[in-house]
């Protein structure tokens, strides 16, 4: 299939769209100071990094350094510590302590061409033609994801990489846009056409926008219809509240999910704001622990259970806010955070009698239909579900005891879904904040979803979602055709 849009109507939409928004933080501080130096910085600084962060991150080091020579006063630590918390930031200290030598040969100025600033340490073509754009206001596309990722939703361009698109755009964009498009694509890809869930249900450009392998989020409620596949979700956010500072909302549409189970909520229902209670195509649902900022559990759902059980009918448990049941015409969804053994395994023997306790729960409403169970279990049950099982043999969620209730748990007749569809090591679901654990892989597979066995052909696939980025868990995914 061919498409053919109107260039310049489709940028004049976005310019439209977008007037109100936020100004990328790159243009604000060119903007504001006139400053190619800043300009130059910002751009390194906001590699890989939320504008929010960068802007914060510059201010901090300007403040400190507001020109090369300042720069180079300041020791590498003291860049990085001034910076953090932007992406890869001790990588980009160092490129920063190194910039007034690297500059020497231009006579410490910012050069004015993209072969001399490539030259930098640090600084690729993306960086280099933004900053042609934005401080010298000479002729250059920069291409950010966003303008890259949305010219082939449009099919404008067809390209697998940044630098394709770049390419492609200097034969065919008219020069008029060269120096605006990135400023405008990357405010229309932050609020509209998001990259996770593109919001086409507010987009002036919804018509005749080819839409290019996007998912679009969706909006409305839906009514469960036998024979349709369910897209189920399990995700420990590790603090609702903190990550709907990281755009949970749009994750969370963008997931594209018929109900989600969340856990560790850490909050009570009046903690939490309207828009958290309130996201269009959703209803919410919260069981919360009585001591505040603990434990919690919550489901988000688009389809409309008949009916819902808080806890597990146990004051010593049902105090943490550790299991909320929604119950569909066809089957039993449970999202539960268990117990974690805790430091020395203080609280291993609460957890096994949780265990126990949830078991049990599960069989009697095995008896009535079929049963769903996910969350986090705080327990890698085998040795291929975590990096390091060695070293973790006397550790909370790898101990003996918690690994012989896993087995228990299955020989009960309950499935563990993603062992069905993949066997590899390496597949893991929560990595530890220290030591850069998530980028080295080095975690646990203790979220799960797990079905009673008369509903195992039900299950159409089972995955972990591990692009999703928030918490210190990823999402697991469950595909059931109930
Ligand atoms: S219709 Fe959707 S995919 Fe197309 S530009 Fe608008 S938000 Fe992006």
């Amino acid at each position: 299939m061919s498409y053919a849009i109107d260039i310049e109507t489709f940028l004049a939409e976005v310019a439209d769209v977008v007037k109100d928004k936020e100004v990328p933080v790159v243009d604000l501080i060119a903007v504001q100071t006139r400053d190619p130096f800043k300009v130059l910085v910002a751009t390194l600084l906001s590699a890989r990094t939320k504008d929010e962060v960068t802007a914060k991150s510059a201010a901090r080091l300007f403040k400190k350094a507001d020109n090369l020579f300042a720069l180079a006063e300041l020791s590498e630590e003291s860049i990085a510590k001034l910076i953090y918390p932007v992406g890869f930031y001790k990588t980009k200290a160092r490129h920063l302590k190194r910039l007034k030598e690297a500059m020497a040969e231009f006579d410490y100025t910012v050069p004015k061409t993209i072969d001399e600033l490539i030259r930098l340490p640090g600084v690729g073509r993306k960086t280099a033609n933004l900053v042609m754009a934005v401080a010298f206001k000479k002729e250059a596309i920069c291409v950010d994801t966003h303008v890259h990722r949305i010219m082939n939703i449009w099919a404008y361009v067809q390209t697998d990489t940044p630098l394709k698109t770049e390419m492609a755009l200097r034969g065919k964009l008219p020069r008029k846009y060269w120096l605006t498009v990135n400023s405008l694509l990357v405010a229309f890809g932050q609020s509209i056409c998001r990259p996770i869930g593109p919001h086409c249900d507010q987009c002036p450009l919804a018509g005749p926008c080819p839409q290019r392998g996007v998912r679009p989020r969706k909006t409305k409620r839906k009514i469960m219809k036998k024979e349709q596949e369910l897209r189920l979700i399990s995700w420990n956010v590790n603090g609702i509240r903190a990550v709907e500072k990281k755009g949970f909302a749009d994750i969370l549409t963008g997931l594209d999910a018929d109900v989600i189970g969340i856990q560790e909520t850490k909050a009570q229902p009046d903690q939490l704001s309207e828009a958290l209670k309130n996201i269009p195509g959703f209803t919410s649902y919260w069981h919360s622990a009585e001591r505040k900022g603990y434990s919690g559990v919550a489901f988000y759902s688009r389809l409309q259970p008949v009916n819902v059980i808080s806890g597990l009918g146990d004051a010593e448990f049902d105090c943490e806010g550790r299991v909320l049941t929604l119950e569909f015409e066809t089957f039993f969804l449970l999202t539960i955070y268990f117990p974690n053994a805790g430091e020395k395994l203080k609280r291993l023997d609460y957890k096994l009698r949780f265990d126990a306790k949830l078991l049990s729960f599960a069989q009697e409403l095995e008896k009535k239909k079929d049963v769903i169970l996910c969350g986090d279990f705080n327990v890698a049950h085998k040795e291929i579900d975590l990096k390091n099982p060695k070293s973790n043999v006397k550790n909370p969620g790898f101990t003996p005891e918690e690994r012989a209730w896993m087995d228990s748990f299955t020989a009960a007749g309950f499935v563990d879904t993603f062992r069905i569809f993949n066997q590899e090591p390496g597949q893991y679901s929560w990595w530890s904040y220290r030591f850069n654990a998530r980028a080295k892989n080095i975690g646990w597979r203790i979220d799960y979803f797990c079905v009673n066995q008369a509903a195992q052909p039900k299950v159409k696939n089972a995955a972990i979602r591990q692009e999703i980025m928030g918490s210190d868990h990823c999402p697991v995914e469950l595909v059931y055709s109930p």
